[in-house]
């Protein structure tokens, strides 16, 4: 099993028996991307460009955005660098996109949904995307733009056809609402690729505030209703052939990493200080021992007694 885990991070992410899981870094500027780079991340799994911009009163302008941009870009000249357009709203408020006075923002206007109604998320998405297509060109990194908190395959339409309208040939959505897990093919007709946010996909499932402490075991992301949802996902993506990735926090706990795998999860992006640990356990383990600890995992009854299956 898991246990048996002893190679060391070489900056190739691959199974004992040479399945590969591309291992990425979550980032949210250039100091993040630098250091993800000296870390080996074989990319940039989740950028989150809002993180950029919390302290901004009004929208960056184009030259400040593209300072973030080819700041990220440029450390991974050559590689992948998936960047996720603005996920402002709920937990991230930013002042020139957040509406106001919404009685429960998680559930309100955050992520896409602020491109899609009145007011200027529209044209902020068309910046921002024209600012990410720029930085691409200039630094040569292999741009991917996904969106955050799509629910159906008609926004997840509407957001690749903007991507495509700037030139931007790998287009994604994020699934962290349950509804797209659901309509997983739907979705994935759309898109070149998804990746699962497990941070707001446990939130929206459990109906448990991400945030609050109280209920913070029902967002553990060893819930076995969860890892059945990324099941889901894995089957879909076999299906479609559009691969599916994790970039939430489970993404970064190497024995859930190998049970992602096992659940048909092709690439895992996490805090890059996470990535020799991750790396180390998915060498230690063949793709089939993957498969087995995400069947026992799914198929137990609470969080802890999946873990334990897990371990073997
Ligand atoms: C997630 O929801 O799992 C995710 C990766 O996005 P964020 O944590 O930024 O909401
Ligand atoms: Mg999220």
């Amino acid at each position: 099993g898991a246990a048996a885990q002893q190679a060391t991070w070489d900056g190739t992410g691959r199974t004992a028996d040479g399945h590969r899981v591309p291992l990425l870094a979550n980032v949210g500027d250039a100091a993040g991307a630098a250091q993800a780079a000296d870390r080996a991340a074989e990319g940039v799994g989740l950028f989150r460009t809002e993180l950029a911009f919390l302290s901004a009163a009004e929208e960056p302008s184009e030259q400040r955005q593209r300072e973030v941009y080819d700041g990220v870009l440029s450390a991974f000249a050559g590689r992948p660098v998936t960047a996720r357009t603005l996920d402002a709203g709920a937990d991230k408020p930013l002042p020139f996109l957040t509406l106001e006075g919404e009685p429960n923002p998680a559930l309100g206007v955050r992520g896409l949904r602020i491109a899609r109604v009145p007011g200027n998320g529209a044209d902020v998405l068309e910046r921002q995307l024209a600012g990410l297509a720029a930085a691409a060109k200039e630094t040569g990194a292999e741009l991917k733009v996904m969106a955050p908190m799509v629910a159906t395959a008609e926004e997840a339409r509407f957001f690749v056809q903007r991507c495509r309208a700037h030139g931007i040939t790998s287009a994604g959505v994020m699934i962290e609402i349950p509804a797209a897990v659901l309509t997983a093919r739907e979705i994935m007709a759309e898109v070149d690729f998804v990746s699962v946010g497990t941070n707001d996909l446990a939130q929206y499932l459990f109906a448990a505030d991400r945030q609050s402490g109280p209920v913070a075991a029902l967002n553990d992301p060893w819930q076995p209703a969860l890892l059945r949802l990324v099941r889901l996902l894995g089957e879909a993506s076999a299906e479609t052939g559009v691969p599916v990735g994790v970039c939430g926090e489970a993404a970064a706990d190497p024995l859930l990493a190998t049970v992602l795998v096992g659940l048909g999860v092709a690439s895992l992006s996490m805090g890059s200080g996470s990535l020799a640990a991750v790396g180390a356990a998915l060498a230690g383990v063949t793709l089939e021992q993957c498969r087995d600890c995400a069947a026992a995992a799914c198929a137990a009854p609470d969080p802890a007694a999946a873990r334990a299956a897990a371990r073997g």
